[in-house]
């Protein structure tokens, strides 16, 4: 297929950020994922880990691909040993109605300060 990925995706700006079209601040790559800081943090710790390639939702990417999720999570814990003692919150909004904003899924990984629940 000819193109960048950007070409063939110009709307999905995860993707542009794993082909270094936009600049992101790299925390970990691999051959699966890829995990930057995210640019308005909610905590100390506020992470995105996405898969190389594109699924819109946690539920299509489990399907499609389990072992890109469980490498997702895998690396959220490695980060989140590394930044906030191990403990994290993992969060996948999917959908517009409940926050998602960028339609190339995502874990958020947030740790470093004390957390309420229920969420807002
Ligand atoms: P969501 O609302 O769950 O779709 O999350 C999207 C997240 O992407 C938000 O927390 C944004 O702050 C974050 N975000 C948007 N653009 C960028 C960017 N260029 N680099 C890093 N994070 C971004």
């Amino acid at each position: 297929m000819s193109g960048t990925r950007a070409e063939r995706a110009p709307d999905d700006l995860f993707l542009r950020i794993v082909a270094g079209e936009v600049p992101a601040e790299i925390v970990h790559a691999d051959d699966l994922v890829v995990a930057f800081r995210d640019v308005n943090p909610q905590a100390p710790l506020h992470v995105l880990v996405i898969p190389r390639e594109r699924y819109e939702t946690v539920a299509d990417l489990a399907a499609a691909a389990p072992a890109t999720l469980a490498r997702l999570v895998a690396v959220a814990q490695q980060i989140a040993d590394a930044e906030s003692g191990g403990e994290f919150r993992l969060v996948f909004n999917s959908g517009a109605g409940v926050g998602q904003s960028v339609f190339h899924v995502h874990g958020h990984v947030l740790g470093g300060r004390d957390f309420t629940w229920p969420p807002g």
